[in-house]
């Protein structure tokens, strides 16, 4: 395999008219970001943020309107697409319907103008690595779903591309064949060491292959971590509301000291973590994970019971706290006591897994 190469956008805007209004508004806006060699980097956010259009930047499909992109410190705003280290995996896997396997995964080595036993060799290495092996004689329309895209990952594969970009690629799977497949292209990315940028609005697909997730909202980017950060610590509500589920409690910040802070929430007081910055006398919301509380007959606050349900794997709670609505699901119920609907209960939580925005 070539060298894997990173990808840095600098100042990147993409401006569009919309089609309604007739004005210009921003797709991207002013978006800067690093993307290291050989990891696996999610575009996340709700539909419309501007993923797709950041990733059809990068593989050359649209131009940006203000900044510029580079692909292993080389800027390529001027390289139309196929003149890219890139190659894409479409979400409609884009495959030819008249070829057969084999002869789609050779078409690019082939307008490469590659030697045909080259060819047969990097395709046979190619489908062996996706698994395809032994099917290369079939023609496409004669695969299920899951094999067409890994036909698709081969076809893009073949290329040795610098980076690889994949576009909503499962979209089109049902729900268990998606999560057997993004850990296939987890392992087969790890296995090949490259650089691979993936956009979906899935968040536990990108919790999942991803080394960094970018979570994207109305153009601009809103965070970038690996999954653990963007889950332990969301820098908005926005993020802390798109990854996973949070509930939020009004509060108010009596002393803040670095990642600490005095609150008072409920009428009660405690300590918590402050990752948002929050100072004393700011109104701040308490955010409280589902799982990180559980419903005990003595804890930090109380709480009345207004939905129990049995779940299998957890309790779901909806549970009303000075007047706001959470939900709780309490993980492996077996031998814990139940409260009903209409029961007063405390929510028990460690001060360590809540923090406040
Ligand atoms: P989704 O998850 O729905 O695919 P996305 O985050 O990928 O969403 P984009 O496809 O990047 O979003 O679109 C960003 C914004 O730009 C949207 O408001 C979209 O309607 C708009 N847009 C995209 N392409 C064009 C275009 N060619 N002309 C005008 N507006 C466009």
């Amino acid at each position: 395999m070539k060298e894997k190469k990173g990808v840095r956008l600098e100042h990147i805007s993409k401006i569009y008219k919309d089609p309604k209004t007739g004005k210009d508004f921003y797709a991207v806006e002013d978006t800067t970001l690093d993307i290291e060699a050989g990891t696996f980097v999610t575009l996340l956010g709700p539909s419309g943020c501007g993923k797709t259009t950041t990733l059809r930047m990068i593989a050359g499909f649209e131009s940006p309107d203000e900044g510029e992109i580079y692909l292993g410190g080389e800027a390529i705003n001027h390289l139309t697409p196929n003149k890219r280290d890139t190659a894409m995996v479409f979400q409609s896997y884009a495959l030819l319907p008249h070829y057969n396997v084999f002869d789609n995964v050779a078409y690019g080595l082939k307008i490469r103008k590659v030697s045909r036993e080259e060819i047969r060799e990097r395709v046979m290495n190619i489908l062996k690595l996706v698994e395809m092996d032994g099917m290369e004689s079939r023609m496409t329309n004669q695969l299920s779903g899951g094999q067409q895209q890994r036909v698709a990952l081969a076809r893009a594969l073949v290329l040795e591309p610098g980076v690889l970009l994949f576009d909503e690629p499962l979209s089109n799977l049902d729900a268990k064949l998606r999560v057997s497949m993004r850990t296939e292209i987890r392992k087969i990315q790890q296995k090949v060491g490259i650089t691979a940028i993936y956009v979906t609005h899935d968040q536990s697909e990108a919790m999942s292959i991803s080394d960094k997730i970018i979570i994207m909202s109305k153009g601009k980017v809103e965070q970038i971590g690996t999954p653990r950060e963007i889950y332990y610590h969301p820098n908005s509500r926005f993020v802390a509301d798109f990854i996973g589920e949070a509930n939020f409690l009004d509060a108010r910040v009596l002393s803040a000291d670095g990642d600490q802070a005095r609150i008072q929430v409920a009428g009660k007081q405690m300590e918590v973590g402050n990752f948002g910055s929050a100072r004393a006398g700011d109104t701040a919301a308490l955010v409280i994970r589902p799982e990180a509380a559980v419903l005990a007959d003595k804890g930090q606050l109380e709480a009345t019971v207004m939905l129990s349900t049995f779940m299998g794997a957890y309790q779901y709670y909806q549970v009303l706290v000075d007047g706001m609505e959470l939900q709780i699901t309490d993980y492996n119920p077996v031998n814990r006591r139940i409260y009903e609907v209409g029961e007063k209960a405390f929510l028990d939580f460690d001060s360590r897994g809540v923090y406040i925005l």
